[in-house]
């Protein structure tokens, strides 16, 4: 068995033996050469999905795992820890498009997608930014005509994971105007697979880290779709929108986590080892400290997942869980990947080892799926209403 530090079930043990074997012999060692090549695995993506990846907690009668948010959260932390890019891939497929359909998707939808996702045959991309729209995504501008048999959806959308590799897109349009004050009314979601005219694949992001994740923009051109694209209820998509980001910051925080995780390990192998002054670095207080801070934020970060995932589990209300462990996660595995690098001194500066992948790697969890600012007004608005009078 791996070295977790949970308790699995145990019909979960043969999986999560599987996988920890696969990431340690197939992942890890390759993480720093798919980083320098930049581009995506699609082979590493094909062997995962036969160990269940791509359908975490898709039910088993979609051709699932149908695991629960708890167990989905620690795999992702496992996979960011062997290689962060391949763990956005798993996270955001999972948590966006897989997400999207598992909470509003109809009957014959989730037949027509979901088992072909879930085998990772068919990637899932999730399009709600858009260039002039992000933290403020209900003011997105993609238009979704009504018309006599379907819709017509025109627009772009930025920075899409999965963008270019994809099978299915789940993309969020504005199909009716907004009232008044209320912009994140009149949005809908529309599902439609690769290779339907109208969709192109604009340009292919050149990013800091997460170098073999595909993050591509997309452009809609007359796009035709049938009246049954239409996913959930007309104009009232933006909600199953903020239920979708909720679910995925459990995931980023998981992401973090793991990612964080990496960077301790390195760096406190490196501190046992490396001398000066006649000892091990890891001796001196300065450096036994960064230490004992990186594991203890991790730690707490890693708490918070798990008690936000148990909430929705429990099918309680998450949204200020997951908003505090995105938060937490992401912040802390930004500092611990920056103190690796410091506890390495000039080697941590160098790609002969891999600190600096994981501090560039880890930078875009205070951004995606909500920026740390944008997750602090969440916060502070459930915080507000909680101690009000
Ligand atoms: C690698 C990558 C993958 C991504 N994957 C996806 C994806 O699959 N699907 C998808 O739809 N999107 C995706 N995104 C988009 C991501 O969610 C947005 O980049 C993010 O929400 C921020 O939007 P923005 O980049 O437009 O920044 P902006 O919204 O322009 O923000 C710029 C700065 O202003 C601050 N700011 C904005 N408003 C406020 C405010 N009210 N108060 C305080 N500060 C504020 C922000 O915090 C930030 O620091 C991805 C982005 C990247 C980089």
């Amino acid at each position: 068995m791996p070295d977790l530090w949970f308790e699995p079930l145990p019909e979960e043990r043969p999986l999560l033996a599987a996988l920890a074997a696969y990431l340690k012999e197939r992942v890890a060692p390759t993480a720093a050469e798919r980083d320098a090549g930049g581009s995506f695995p699609r082979e590493l993506v094909a062997e995962m999905g036969e160990l269940g990846v791509f359908g975490l907690q898709t039910p088993e009668e979609y051709g699932g795992l149908g695991l629960s948010s708890r167990t989905a959260a620690q795999i992702i932390e496992l996979i960011g820890r062997a290689d962060g890019s391949l763990g956005l891939t798993v996270a955001s497929h999972n948590s966006l498009a897989t997400g999207h359909l598992l909470l509003a998707a109809s009957r014959e939808q989730k037949e027509k997608y979901l088992p072909r996702m879930a085998s990772g045959e068919w990637l899932g991309a999730w399009g709600l930014t858009e260039p002039g729209a992000g933290s403020d995504a209900a003011a997105l501008k993609t238009r979704a005509e009504k018309t006599e048999d379907g819709w017509v959806l025109n627009g772009s959308k930025q920075f899409i994971t999965q963008g270019s590799v994809a099978g299915v897109y789940v993309i969020n349009a504005r199909s009716d105007p907004a009232p008044e004050g209320r912009p994140h009314l009149g949005i809908s979601s529309f599902v439609f697979p690769a290779g339907t005219a109208g969709l192109s694949v604009g340009r292919k992001e050149d990013k800091l880290g997460l170098r073999s994740s595909d993050t591509a923009q997309l452009l809609l051109e007359n796009l035709r779709l049938g009246d049954d694209a239409l996913v959930g209820e007309r104009g009232r998509g933006f909600y199953t929108v903020l239920k979708v980001l909720d679910g995925g910051r459990i995931g980023i925080a998981a992401l973090s986590v793991g990612i964080g995780q990496a960077a301790l390990e390195f760096a406190a192998r490196y501190a046992g080892e490396r001398r000066q002054f006649g000892r091990p670095i890891g001796r001196f207080q300065g450096v036994g400290f960064k230490l004992a801070e990186m594991s203890t934020e991790l730690e707490a970060a890693r708490l918070l997942y798990l008690k936000a995932a148990e909430l929705k589990d429990a099918g309680r209300d998450y949204t200020l869980a997951a908003a505090q462990a995105k938060l937490l996660a992401s912040e802390a595995a930004t500092r611990a990947a920056d103190e690796a690098i410091q506890i390495l001194g000039g080697y941590g500066y160098v790609r002969d080892y891999p600190v600096e992948r994981y501090w560039r790697d880890v930078r875009l969890m205070r951004i995606g799926e909500g920026t740390s600012e944008i997750i602090k007004l969440v916060i502070a608005k459930r915080v507000l209403e909680a101690y009000a009078d």
